[in-house]
């Protein structure tokens, strides 16, 4: 596996993203053969901002994480700023869950798609019943919904641009009208199709560690 050395810094200095595409499975198979790779210690500390010193190992949390598969418990990796004047903690979270739930973002995109096509809230709330951690309230999912659509509205310029920086021949559906999720899943499948780092990332994943960078 090719563990990328860098990690999105995100706003709240006590979190950072792990750069790396993976799933659930995959995250496990490396980390518990001997943690988070020395490669990709933290090479910078989010708090104070030094880069002289790598951030020192500080064990691990167990956290519960819902894919659309099933319940997981997973390692969360936490290191320290050995600076004597920092001394603060970070915490590693995979790119597939966000900081503070449980609920892996490959349920959040089939939500988002189903509603997306029409189908309402309520209806969706009561077949979340079925999904690993559910049945997961209207409200919850409202909640969903809308952080991400303010993510994609405030991001949508840059999506583009990289896609069309990369992809410049992806065939764009000319005059056809989409959602702007529709828009953006459709075009993502041809992604998949031409990388195949992508092949298994659903777009909300790749959007995720996107927004964050
Ligand atoms: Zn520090």
């Amino acid at each position: 596996m090719a563990a990328s050395s860098s990690y999105f810094q995100i706003a709240f200095a006590n979190f950072m993203v792990m750069e790396w595409i993976q799933d659930v499975q995959s995250y496990l198979d490396l980390v518990l053969q001997g943690g988070i790779p020395e490669e990709d210690r933290p090479k910078q500390c989010p708090h104070c901002g030094q880069k002289d010193q790598l951030l020192h190992r500080h064990g691990t949390y167990p956290r519960k994480v819902f894919t659309l598969e099933k319940e997981w418990t997973i390692p969360v990796f936490r290191f320290y700023c050995p600076l004597p004047t920092c001394k603060k903690t970070v915490c590693i979270i995979p790119s597939f869950i966000q900081k503070h739930q449980q609920v892996a973002l490959d349920i959040q995109e089939e939500i988002i798609q189903s509603q997306d096509e029409g189908e309402s809230l309520a209806a969706l709330s009561k077949k979340t019943g079925s999904l690993p951690g559910g049945s997961y309230s209207e409200k919850t999912l409202w909640r969903w919904t809308k952080g991400w659509k303010v993510r994609l509205d405030g991001f949508e310029g840059k999506v583009w641009e990289w896609i069309l920086v990369r992809f410049p021949h992806l065939s764009l559906l000319e005059g056809q009208t989409f959602s702007k999720w529709k828009w953006f899943f459709k075009l993502w499948e041809q992604i998949q199709k031409r990388q195949t780092e992508f092949k298994n990332v659903p777009f909300l994943h790749w959007f995720h560690r996107f927004s964050r960078s």
